[in-house]
C-alpha cells in the first residue's frame, strides 16, 4: 500500500516553526519588524525595486490597478485560464475585463490575440504565468509600450522564475506574487507587489491600511479610500524562512520536472494522446506540472483512476469566462476555443518541495496504467 501523494503540499522547516513561536511570544504579532525585514530581502532579490507585502496575492493586483488609476470605463485584458482572482480584481475596481485566448502550447495568454483586442479604452494587461512559465517578456513590454498600457503581472505562481537570466519581478511594471499555501514559497496566506518608485510604494501603503497618510503624536489623517490588507509578522516569519530556501526549492522542482520528462519518455504524447508542457528548465520555476488529457479521457474519470493509484491530481483552471457571473456579463461558450479545450482537459500532477524523484517515477507508472 502506497502513501497517498497530494498534488501539492507545503514544507515548513523546524527553524521557521521556531521563528513563528518567537513572534508569538514577542508581544508584537501584527505588522512589525518581520514584515520590514521580509520586504527588505524581497526588494534586494528584485534588484532593489520597491516591494510591499499584503495579506493576499489577490489584493496586490487590485491595489496595483488602483495605483494606476484604472476604473470605470477602462478595459483590462487578461487570460481566461487563471484563478478567478485575476479577472475579479478588474471588476472590483469597476473596470471591464476583456479576455484574449491562450496559446495551447504554453497555456498562457496569446500575445497575437492580445494585440487584436486592444481598443482606445484599453488601459492595462494582466498576464498570468501559468505553472510559473513566463511569457515572451520582451514582446509583452513592446506591446505595452506601443499602446501606452500599464502591465500588472500576475506572477502569483512565478517566484523564482526568470527571463533571460533576470528574475521575474526584477524588471517590468507592477509585478504581483502570491504566498498562498500551495505556491512555491508560502506565508500561509499573503502576497507582495513590486512597484516602480517610492511614490507608488507610498500609495500602496495607504491602500493597504485604510488610506492613512500620516500618523504621529499630533494625530492622524486619511486621504484616500484604503482597505485592510497588511501582512502580519507571523506570516512574514514564515515567509523569511521559506524565502531563504527559494533557490533550493526552484532547483528541486526543475529536477522533478526533468524526471517527469525522462520517465515518460519521448513517445509519451504519441502513445497516449496527452499533451505535456514545454520542456524548458531555465525560465520556469515549475510551480505546476500540467498535462492536457486526450479527448477520450474525461478529467473526473482520470482523477478517480489516479486516486486508485494513491495519486492526487489538481485542476488549474476552469475557464473564467464560463463561470455564471461572467456569463451574466455576456461571455459564452465558443468565444475562446483554446482556453475551453485546455480548461476542460488540464490536470496538475504532484509537484512540491518534499516530493522525491522516486515519487515522480511512481506517478508516471500510474499515468501509464491509466492512460494506456
Ligand atoms: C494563487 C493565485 C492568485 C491569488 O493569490 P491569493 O494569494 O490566493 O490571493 C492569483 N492568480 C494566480 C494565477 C494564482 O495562482
Amino acid at each position: 500500500m502506497n502513501t497517498f501523494l497530494p498534488f501539492s503540499k507545503p514544507t515548513i522547516d523546524e527553524a521557521t516553526i521556531a521563528a513563528v513561536g518567537d513572534v508569538l511570544r514577542s508581544g508584537w504579532i501584527t505588522s512589525g519588524p518581520k514584515v520590514a525585514e521580509f520586504e527588505k530581502q524581497l526588494s534586494a532579490y528584485f534588484g532593489g525595486r520597491p516591494v510591499r507585502t499584503f495579506n493576499s496575492g489577490t489584493c496586490t493586483m487590485e491595489i496595483a490597478l488602483r495605483i494606476a488609476g484604472i476604473g470605470e470605463g477602462d478595459e483590462v485584458i487578461t487570460t481566461p485560464i487563471s484563478w478567478v482572482a485575476t479577472a475579479n480584481v478588474i471588476l472590483e475596481v469597476g473596470a471591464t475585463p476583456v479576455f484574449a485566448d491562450i496559446d495551447p502550447v504554453t497555456r498562457n495568454i496569446d500575445l497575437d490575440k492580445v494585440e487584436a483586442v486592444i481598443t482606445p479604452r484599453t488601459k492595462a494587461i494582466i498576464p498570468v504565468y501559468l505553472a510559473g512559465k513566463p511569457l515572451d517578456m520582451d514582446r509583452l513590454y513592446a506591446i505595452a509600450a506601443k499602446h501606452k498600457l500599464r502591465v500588472v503581472e500576475d506572477a502569483a505562481q512565478a517566484i523564482g522564475s526568470s527571463w533571460k537570466g533576470k528574475p521575474i519581478g526584477s524588471f517590468g511594471d507592477f509585478v504581483s506574487f502570491s504566498f498562498q499555501a500551495n505556491k512555491n514559497i508560502t506565508t500561509s496566506e499573503g502576497g507582495c507587489l513590486v512597484l516602480n518608485n517610492e511614490a507608488e510604494a507610498t500609495l500602496a501603503e495607504k491602500f493597504r491600511l485604510q488610506g492613512v497618510s500620516r500618523s504621529g503624536w499630533d494625530g492622524i489623517d486619511v486621504d484616500v479610500l484604503g482597505g485592510k490588507y497588511n501582512m502580519t509578522d507571523i506570516a512574514a516569519a514564515i515567509g523569511l524562512g521559506q524565502f531563504a530556501q527559494l533557490s533550493d526549492i526552484t532547483a528541486h522542482r526543475r529536477k522533478l520536472a526533468k524526471r517527469y520528462f525522462d520517465t515518460l519518455g519521448p513517445d509519451f504524447e504519441a502513445q497516449t494522446g496527452a499533451i505535456l508542457p514545454p520542456a524548458e528548465f531555465n525560465d520556469t520555476n515549475w510551480h505546476l506540472f500540467q498535462l492536457e488529457l486526450p479527448a477520450r479521457m474525461t478529467r473526473p474519470e482520470f482523477m478517480k483512476r489516479m486516486k486508485e493509484h494513491d495519486v492526487g491530481v489538481g485542476f488549474h483552471y476552469a475557464p473564467i469566462h464560463l463561470f455564471t457571473m461572467y456569463r451574466e456579463l455576456g461571455f459564452k461558450e465558443g468565444m475562446f476555443p483554446m482556453a475551453e479545450r485546455v480548461g476542460k482537459q488540464i490536470v496538475s500532477l504532484p509537484m512540491f518541495y518534499s516530493l522525491t524523484e522516486a515519487d515522480v517515477v511512481r506517478v508516471c507508472g500510474a499515468l501509464r496504467a491509466v492512460l494506456g
